[in-house]
């Protein structure tokens, strides 16, 4: 018999969790753990040190906050309200997005218990970070962690390591195993449990992956055609470059698709802005370089379509990872042209497999071609327009007035502020 199926369906309770926990995850939604949350909670509960290797939308933060909050709780009822510990845990993660993500799931495992947590990331007025941590946050979360890994940071993270306690938990939790995440263990975990929730480079199995090979100038026209046959989906449209999110959001905008673009060429706020557009369903489709491939915690997302083939494999799995997660079933179509038929093998090599061919009638994709060679058009004049403007204001911030045609705004840029 195959391990799993002698596996018996555990329940947060069965992992040892207290009951404001259990209770927490059911308010949530969470019906039964994911499988790296039912191998990393019962060591963590036990005091170990973690390693856990688990793709995006596994429920790795679930993993280590649920064990963090139970820490907490237990030192709460030893040592009296009062006298409960402040700084309890500090959280390390590469990006901003992802570090009010995480933030944003400890605030809602943690609601029924007061819990308060602070977001201190680059970017945002120091007073206010200040003032939250005033507030003697229990839990606090940095951005930039990636960094760190970084040689010149390594005196960055000793002093990190330096002054927060010896006698400590630590867990480290990685899509990946690469070589700095092997060093970053040797320096700051004991004799930790190592978890893995998937093979290493594994598609889960309610992903419907396909590719199609087109000719490059056709490449907008599928675009559309598949974003058109889906048009009831949420998508994510993966390009390699800032400014190609902005012309193919603009394209599809004047083809009445409702695309929404971001890039890491956008302030924070703005890419918030986008961000929640895209969760509240205002826009449907997503355009986004690599940054959106990692970490963002975007809820059900049907389809991701690779638009630019990645040149570096494992971004295809941090970018298939946002469909069909958390057990439902998503699809995710690759578009190669002529020029990334290398890179496209490298995937199938990366993934073990070959993979079916998105079926279409090339006549069928072929009757957008005049409006999509149309709305391209206008969407180069647009974006020329957008540039002559701002030479002709000298040096006004271009990608502003661009991002403000398409409707991302962000609460409190910097660059907004002019004199
Ligand atoms: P993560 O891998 O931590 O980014 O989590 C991905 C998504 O899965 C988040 O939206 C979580 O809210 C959700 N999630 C985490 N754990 C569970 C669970 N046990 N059951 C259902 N959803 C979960």
């Amino acid at each position: 018999m195959a391990e799993e199926e002698k596996e018996e369906i555990k329940s947060f309770k069965d992992l040892g969790l207290c009951d404001e926990l259990v209770e927490a995850c059911d308010s949530l939604g969470w019906k039964t753990p994911t499988k790296i949350q039912v191998e990393a909670i019962p060591h963590a509960l036990e005091g170990k040190d973690l390693i856990g290797l688990a793709q995006t939308g596994s429920g790795k933060t679930g993993a280590f906050a649920l064990p963090i909050l139970h820490a907490l709780l237990e030192s709460h009822s030893k040592q009296g309200y009062k006298s409960a510990p402040v700084f309890f845990a500090l959280v390390l993660c590469p990006t901003r997005e992802l570090a009010i993500q995480i933030a944003e799931q400890f605030e809602a495992l943690g609601s029924g218990i007061s819990l308060k947590c602070a977001v201190l990331v680059g970017g945002v007025d120091i007073m206010q970070q200040q003032i939250a941590l005033g507030k003697r946050p229990h839990v606090i979360v940095l951005d930039e962690a990636d960094r760190l890994l970084n040689e010149d940071f390594e005196k960055a993270l000793d002093d990190i390591l330096n002054v927060i306690p010896r006698d400590r938990y630590t867990y480290l939790f990685s899509a990946t195993m690469t070589k700095k995440v092997k060093k970053l263990q040797r320096a700051c975990l004991r004799n930790p449990v190592k978890i893995e929730a998937a093979s290493k480079y594994s598609t889960v199995d309610t992903l419907k992956q396909q590719y199609r090979f087109i000719p490059a100038k056709y490449k907008d026209c599928y675009l559309v055609y598949i974003l058109t046959e889906m048009s009831g989906c949420t998508s994510m449209v993966f390009t390699r470059t800032c400014d190609a999110t902005r012309l193919l959001a603009f394209i599809l905008r004047n083809l009445n698709i409702r695309a929404i673009p971001i890039s890491g060429q956008m302030t924070q706020a703005k890419r918030l802005g986008a961000l929640n557009k895209f969760k509240s369903g205002e826009c449907n489709v997503l355009v986004c370089t690599d940054v959106a491939s990692r970490g963002l915690d975007i809820p059900s997302v049907d389809m991701v379509i690779n638009y630019d083939i990645p040149t570096n494999s494992k971004d295809y799995i941090h970018r298939v990872g946002r469909t069909a997660r958390a057990g439902r079933s998503g699809v995710a179509i690759s578009l190669v042209n002529q020029y990334d038929l290398e890179w496209y093998l490298q995937i199938e090599k990366l993934i073990g497999k070959k993979l079916p061919e998105y079926p279409a009638q090339e006549e069928e994709v072929l009757q957008y071609l005049e409006s999509v060679t149309e709305a391209k058009r206008l969407s180069q004049m647009k974006l020329k327009e957008i540039g002559g403007t701002k030479k002709r204001r000298g040096g006004d911030d271009e990608d502003e007035d661009i991002e403000r045609y398409l409707g991302v705004k962000g609460k409190s840029s910097k660059k907004v502020k002019r004199k």
